[in-house]
């Protein structure tokens, strides 16, 4: 059997129904063509810390005048204003490190999620309002990890040129874990 480099993806992206409204967000186009070419390694912080399906949707409000990152961003429930904001920090800190243990190889994210987005996430203010974008708080801590993973967000992947470049970082980056593991 052939071996594929393992790589990350979020979980609603491969069809499985684990949006907080019960759906998926699965694109054919794009994950049959990278299905032959990677060994998905399914994540969904929000299942996975415990918010259960269906549930609350969750936004970042910014609490601080933070510029830099997104310390001082909470994770609360659209509605109920319930605070995730330690439980998704400490999970994906964990889950992080699991991954890296792993030998994760690259990661997929579904952008616009507070969970999962790699770029212009909304950050809101307590009244709801946007203030400015940031960073999912589950891939802010798996690329504070792993910095040099290979990384895209969905959309970027239906154009075919970035597809293969995607491909190409993938398995640079699992020849460089190849030879690590060797020479160690
Ligand atoms: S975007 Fe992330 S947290 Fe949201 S459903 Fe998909 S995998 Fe789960």
């Amino acid at each position: 059997m052939t071996r594929l480099p393992p790589v990350g993806i979020s979980q609603c992206l491969l069809g499985e129904t684990v949006r907080y409204d019960g759906g998926h967000k699965r694109d054919e186009n794009v994950l049959a063509f990278l299905d032959d070419h990677f060994d998905w390694v399914p994540v969904c912080p929000e299942v996975e810390v415990g918010m259960g399906i269906p549930r609350e949707p969750v936004q970042l409000i910014d609490e601080a005048d933070n510029v830099a990152q997104t310390e001082g961003v909470r994770m609360v429930g659209e509605r109920s204003g319930r605070d995730w904001t330690d439980p998704m920090r400490n999970y994906s800190a964990q889950r992080a490190d699991a991954l890296a243990t792993g030998r994760l190889c690259g990661f997929v994210f579904k952008s616009g999620s507070p969970s999962c987005g790699l770029t212009g996430v909304e950050l809101r203010d307590s009244q709801g309002d946007p203030t400015r974008t940031g960073v999912g708080l589950f891939t802010e801590e798996l690329r504070r990890r792993m910095p040099n993973l290979p990384v895209v967000e969905e959309g970027e992947l239906a154009d075919a040129a970035a597809r293969e470049r995607f491909i190409s970082r993938v398995r640079a980056h699992w020849r460089l874990l190849d030879r690590g593991a060797k020479e160690w």
